[in-house]
């Protein structure tokens, strides 16, 4: 039989937040996308603790934030770890200090079969042609460029897909990205296995606190305590690949095993029970989800999301990294749709922001990893970073600056960029103040996050968020040297002037 053939614009491979953000904001500039998704939504994802600039930036320029606030997530204030010497948890606060709390220095822990099926939904609402049970089986290209899809159709019948783009954000494990003709390196330092499950009944951190997620180390590694409603919590143990043996067996028993050596979850969890049936009663692992890709774009196709890299489940920084490429691969093809620009540049911008953001991280949760020092463990001993770059960690500032910004977000972008700059330093102190914290930790937490801010650094989260309150009235630098500066409505690129 032959295969259905059609002609679009864009392409999007895989309906997670990467896809559903780039499609939408496609959509938003007029150009005809189809969105093929392999699974029918709502579907099982992990990735459920989110960061402020996905909510609030991101999730403004969707045109999806009442949507989300509608959907009575659990409210994150921020993160409490269990790190460090001190057997008393200290918080890290999205908001510099409680009293400065504001419309956005929260985000939200959620449930990502709900969470992704808003997202996927307000694609469709903005016009694009949402195909579930459609998995792309193939990309077609030549040597030249990447041209199109062929894809199996809920019916069985095969179609191709012609366009002039092809954005790839169908996740960790599909081998689509291959089609970039790059190679996907893998973290030496990150290679972790996670164990999950979800449990009722759970405690609470105590209030203001109760919404936080809880990150505690112990021997073989540390433990996720993400609260998803008054009753149900995710909880998850990250253990090296070295520990692989133990996982063999009873998954239940090997995940109870975890919690049993790590106190403060076990006593969370003394009460509570684990879930055992529908989809949160299956025990699941996830490895080898570290990575970045060796190139993220070829001429017709860019990668987006876990498609291109994905560092560590540690401070939630897969679905903000997701989200944030599939804007910056949105302003790129926009500005090469509008013949504004060539596709070589765009995609030179595209790469140099989204290398940047996921570098400054990846150093940054590196520098993490370090401050747990425990030389008895094997799991910790691994896991010291020896080649610290005080200088890439400061730019971890940048992430900060974004998610606590919104104080000012409604009088005027100069202020609120002004704002992030002066209050920045104050960082170190919310950390101390909000939380008991031993010298040592304290100490290198005070150099992670109170480092005097570069104004470089302070930009980009600060502007996806200003960009998501205040509209068009942000003005924005070049972020990369020679670089190009989003158009006014935020959906492309222009040439700085
Ligand atoms: P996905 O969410 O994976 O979506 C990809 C979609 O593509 C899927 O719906 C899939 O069905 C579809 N697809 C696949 N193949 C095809 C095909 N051939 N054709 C059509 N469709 C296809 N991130 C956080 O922000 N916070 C966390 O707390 C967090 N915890 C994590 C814990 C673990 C253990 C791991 C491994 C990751 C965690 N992450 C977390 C990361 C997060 O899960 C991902 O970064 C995020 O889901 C990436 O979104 P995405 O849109 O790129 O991909």
């Amino acid at each position: 039989m032959s295969a259905i053939i059609e002609n679009t614009d864009v392409v999007v491979i895989g309906g997670g937040p990467g896809g559903s953000t780039t499609a939408t904001l496609l959509a938003r500039r007029g150009h005809r996308v189809v969105l093929l998704e392999k699974e029918t939504f709502p579907r099982y994802q992990i990735g459920e603790s989110l960061l402020p600039s996905t909510v609030h930036g991101i999730g403004r320029l969707l045109g999806v934030t009442e949507e989300l606030e509608a959907a009575s997530f659990m409210v994150k204030r921020g993160g409490s770890f269990r790190w460090g010497t001190n057997p008393v948890p200290w918080n890290f606060l999205f908001a510099v200090a409680p009293e400065l709390s504001g419309p956005t220095s929260y985000a939200y822990q959620v449930e990502r079969m709900k969470f992704d099926d808003i997202l996927l939904k307000n694609a469709a609402k903005h016009g694009v042609d949402v195909r579930e049970n459609s998995p792309v089986t193939e990309v077609i290209g030549d040597d030249e460029r990447v041209r199109g899809v062929r894809y199996t159709g809920p019916d069985g019948v095969r179609h191709e897909i012609h366009a002039t783009f092809v954005v790839d954000a169908s996740g960790n494990r599909s081998r689509v990205h291959q089609n970039v003709r790059g190679e996907r390196i893998y973290s030496d330092f990150f290679k972790n296995i996670a164990l999950f499950g979800y449990f009722e009944g759970g405690k609470r951190l105590p209030q203001p606190d109760s919404g936080n997620i809880l990150c505690a180390a112990f021997d073989e590694g540390w433990i996720w305590y993400i609260p998803l409603s008054d009753t149900l919590t995710s909880v998850g143990a990250v253990i090296s690949r070295e520990h692989a043996a133990k996982l063999q067996g009873d998954q239940e028993q090997a995940l109870l095993g975890f919690v049993d050596r790590c106190a403060i979850v076990k006593d969370f969890l003394a009460d509570a029970t684990r879930v055992t049936e529908g989809t949160y009663g299956e025990i699941r692992t996830r490895k080898d989800y570290s990575y970045t890709n060796s190139t993220f774009h070829r001429p017709g196709m860019v990668l987006v999301g876990d498609a291109a890299c994905f560092i560590d489940p540690v401070f939630s920084t897969g679905v903000h990294l997701a989200t944030y490429a599939g804007l910056l691969a949105a302003r790129s093809i926009n500005t090469v749709l509008a013949g504004e620009n060539t596709e070589e540049r765009v995609f030179e911008e595209f790469e140099g922001r989204y290398r940047r953001e996921y570098r400054v991280f990846y150093e940054f949760l590196s520098a993490f990893y370090d401050m747990q020092s425990n030389e008895e463990s094997y799991f910790w001993k691994a896991r010291k970073v020896t080649n610290f770059n005080a200088t890439d960690l400061e730019a971890f500032v940048s992430l900060v600056g974004g998610v606590h910004s919104g104080e000012q977000a409604f009088t005027s972008a100069d202020q609120l960029v002004s704002e992030f700059r002066t209050s920045s330093g104050d960082l170190a102190d919310a950390v101390q103040r909000t939380g008991a914290m031993d010298t040592d930790t304290g100490d290198k937490m005070h150099h992670l996050f109170g480092t005097p801010v570069v104004r470089e650094v302070m930009q980009e989260m600060n502007n996806v968020q200003v960009r998501g309150v205040l509209g068009e009235a942000a003005r924005e630098l070049p972020l990369l040297e020679n670089g190009l500066v989003p158009s006014a409505d935020g959906l492309a690129w222009t040439e700085a002037k």
